[in-house]
């Protein structure tokens, strides 16, 4: 198949990746012939990561490049393509725009793909002539080393349309669950409802943070604690999430008053080198001071 991959971002190289070493033409497009190029040149790394650890051959990894297409041209992009997958910002009068666009140059069994991790996909598709070829594919990232994929329908996606992801999806080597298109998902709704609770214990004072995180690692068997990975994934964009599944979903969701006091002052976690945790070179290095309550 013809796949083409809008975005050659963090998401949009990643999928374009998979996509390629799953056997498929692939073409990647991005606004600016730098960017195209800095996608393929993750790729090319990614690969050669690969190659190094013995999980690839040299040959495999040549095939992959030769089957993937970097452009900035969307009609060369999408041109005889059977199916597009947008990884653009997550902004969504963009993507309606660009997939409105797309639905332009394309033919009428191509099927249209977003990988948003929080837009109703359902609103989203609702601009198309023909929304019944439109649906979510929620990768993670980075791509090429997470297993999962949520495939979203939208109101309006087809069974046609349900069905050629799902063995798109598992033709790349991905494992695929179906969801309906819902606040969060499955995959963020469940995950940031743990984390949630998590910091409000630790508000609360009913444990430390190791001593949370130490639960769910052992007595779960979590690869990761509930406060750890909100500091790795940014307690900026907890607090979004958090704040858009309240609305849409209700009080259980209300963010608490430490995680917004955290975001104010401007520790979001690893990135910035302190959050729940103090973070040195990547690395836990302490429990931060202030994470009591108010
Ligand atoms: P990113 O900023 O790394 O990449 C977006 C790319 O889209 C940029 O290179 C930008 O130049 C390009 N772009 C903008 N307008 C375009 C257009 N008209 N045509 C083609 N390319 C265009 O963003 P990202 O992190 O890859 O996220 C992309 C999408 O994937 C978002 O919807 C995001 O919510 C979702 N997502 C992100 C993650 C993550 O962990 N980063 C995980 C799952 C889903």
């Amino acid at each position: 198949m013809k796949v083409t991959v809008l975005g050659a971002g963090t998401m949009g190289h990643g999928i374009a990746q998979v996509s390629a070493m799953g056997g498929h033409d692939v073409y990647i497009r991005d606004i600016e012939e730098s960017i195209v190029d800095e996608g393929l040149d993750a790729i090319e790394a990614n690969l050669q990561g690969g190659v190094d650890r013995d999980k690839l051959t040299e040959e495999q990894m040549a095939d992959t490049l030769d089957r993937l297409t970097g452009t900035t041209d969307l009609k060369e992009a999408t041109d005889g393509t059977s199916i597009v997958v947008e990884a653009v910002p997550e902004n969504i009068d963009l993507k309606k725009n660009i997939l409105s666009d797309v639905e332009e140059q394309v033919s009428a069994d191509t099927v249209l793909a977003s990988n948003t991790s929080s837009l109703a996909v359902t609103e989203i598709m609702s601009t198309l002539e023909t929304p019944e070829r439109g649906v979510g594919l929620h990768f993670f990232n980075p791509v090429h080393i997470m297993k999962l994929v949520e495939i979203v329908h939208a109101e309006q996606t087809s069974a046609e349309t349900k069905s050629l992801v799902k063995e798109f999806i598992e033709g790349i080597d991905k494992v695929p669950i179906e969801v309906r298109d819902s606040p969060g998902f499955a995959s963020s709704r469940l995950g940031v409802a743990l984390g949630v609770e998590a910091i409000r214990m630790v508000q609360e004072g009913v444990a430390e943070p190791e001593d949370i995180d130490t639960a769910m690692e052992l007595g779960y068997n979590h690869p990761m604690g509930p406060i750890e990975l909100s500091d790795v994934v940014g307690l900026d964009v907890r607090l979004d999430i958090l704040n858009y599944l309240r609305e849409e979903l209700g009080e259980r969701f209300r963010p608490p008053q430490l995680l917004k006091r955290k975001v104010r002052a401007g520790k979001l976690g690893k990135k910035t080198g302190e959050g729940l945790y103090v973070w040195e070179d990547g690395e836990i290095v302490g429990v931060s001071g202030d994470v009591g309550e108010n």
